[in-house]
């Protein structure tokens, strides 16, 4: 039988990254096995599961490229299945109602505290021969009394845990609703999934879940308990370490590619590899090969990495990418060079998708004016004459091709008897407004022919009028 995973979030807020890392592993293995890969949105805490959270990770696995092959599954629609199998679980003497009030738990509670021994329900309600009138019960798990629970984690290895240390967890509360670790145990079956894979703040379910298998007499699924993810300080990765959710990534400016590539090389790796195609990582993943030790976030990689796909996917796939980046931005890409170009010149000068948009503005719309220090420094008297001469030559320039513009720039220069950078430095300012842009030949190129020489122009007027004032 081909491997079947699942997905299982909780809808109560958007996709965290280490969520995602989970969900790309049990992507990967299906996708492996040529299996099947399952979402399932767990949402039966009705007080804390909203619509928009829903909608969240949904997107977030689209845009990370996690396609499912079923689902999703809403757990709200599987009440009724729920409720059959605690009948089931009643019937054969597995679960019990309870009727025990909030107050004598809490009594009983404070009781063990006190004595020193960990807090768990003591079974009186286990055999009741006379239920009390008006009391509406909850569901108990029967956990088993004796022996103990014990499974061998993909990625923690062998974990055995003794019953004595459960509980009779409740599976149904007074109104009916099911708790998690029953849901996750009937979803898991009827789901027929064969590789549980999950954060390991789920560890200490498993051994309560397992029993619930064993109740209903199923087999277990393979279970792998990846380790959390951790902030550069050490600590459990959270919002003070800066972005944590999927779609944070997108604003900021990553690939998809790059944040799966980052993210399955969080906790695994093959080798010192460090970039892998979707194609190498289906192929070399292995839920065994998952460090059993937390991983800590790295920013300056999955910067290096972003960079890495900039420059090296088709150019049309960046493309893609950028055109959300630019269109959040308010600028229209129809203005000015192909995303194509502008992405080959821009792919090794920044870090994200968001920096290239910001600083690739002036190829679409007009600025304001010049940048007051560069045209100070650049845009003097003494450049009035490399304008003119320049603008003349670019005139009858109609073969724009950075080539091209590289030999016209050079031969003005050589022209007139200057350095290069007596043409090029006013040039960049006449053109980008500032005194930082890509190399000069390329940005000619990319602000296009009519908007070159008008810009160029605009600049000639500028030290002209300068020259006057003074
Ligand atoms: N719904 C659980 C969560 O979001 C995951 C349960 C599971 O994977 O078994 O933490």
């Amino acid at each position: 039988m081909n491997i079947r995973t699942r997905f299982a979030p909780s809808p109560t807020g958007f996709l965290h990254v280490g969520g995602a890392r989970t969900a790309l592993f049990c992507w990967l293995m299906a996708r492996h096995d040529n299996g099947s890969f399952v979402l399932r949105i767990e949402d039966t805490d009705l007080e804390r599961s909203t619509p928009e959270s829903v909608q969240a990770i949904l997107d977030g696995m689209e845009w990370l490229g996690l396609d499912y092959d079923e689902g999703p599954y809403y757990q709200t629609q599987r009440f009724d299945r729920y409720a059959e199998i605690t009948q089931q679980l009643l019937e054969s003497g597995k679960a019990y109602h309870c009727y025990c009030s909030k107050e004598r738990l809490d009594d009983l509670r404070e009781q063990q505290m006190a004595e020193g021994i960990k807090p768990r329900y003591d079974g009186r309600c286990r055999e009741l021969a006379k239920p009390p009138a008006g009391v509406k019960p909850v569901v108990r798990f029967r956990n088993p009394a004796k022996g103990s629970v014990e499974w061998n984690d993909q990625v923690r290895g062998r974990i055995s845990i003794s019953n004595e240390e459960l509980d009779d967890l409740i599976i149904a509360r007074p109104d009916g609703s099911p708790t998690y670790n029953f849901t996750v145990v009937v979803d898991d079956l009827d789901m027929g999934i064969t590789h549980v894979v999950r954060g390991d703040d789920h560890i200490n379910n498993t051994p309560r879940q397992i029993n619930i298998y064993g109740a209903l007499g199923a087999d277990i699924p393979i279970f792998g308990h990846v380790p959390m993810i951790l902030g550069e300080d050490g600590a459990r990765l959270s919002k003070r370490h800066g972005a944590v959710g999927v779609m944070q990534y997108r604003k900021l400016g990553y690939l998809p590619q790059a944040l799966r590539n980052y993210l399955v090389r969080l906790g695994w790796s093959h080798g010192d590899q460090e970039v892998f195609s979707d194609a190498q990582m289906t192929e070399l993943f292995r839920l065994e090969d998952v460090n059993r030790k937390a991983a800590a976030f790295d920013h300056d990689k999955l910067d290096w990495l972003n960079q890495h796909y900039m420059r090296n996917l088709p150019p049309g796939e960046v493309a893609e990418h950028l055109a959300w980046h630019f269109a959040a931005l308010g600028i229209d890409p129809d203005t000015g060079p192909r995303l194509e170009d502008l992405i080959a010149v821009q792919g090794d000068r920044v870090k994200t998708l968001r920096e290239m948009a910001e600083v690739s503005r002036m190829f679409y719309q007009e600025f304001d004016e010049f940048d007051p220090g560069a045209a100070k420094k650049h845009l003097r008297p003494v450049a009035l004459e490399p304008l003119q001469v320049l603008l003349g030559r670019l005139e009858n320039q109609l073969d724009w091709t950075p080539e091209r513009l590289h030999e016209v720039i050079h031969a003005t220069a050589e022209a007139l008897e200057v350095g290069m950078g007596k043409v090029a430095q006013p040039l960049r300012v006449a053109l980008a407004g500032t005194g930082v842009s890509p190399s000069i030949d390329k940005t000619l190129w990319l602000c296009g022919r009519e908007r070159s020489l008008q810009r160029i122009r605009r600049a000639i007027d500028f030290v002209a009028m300068r020259a006057a004032a003074s």
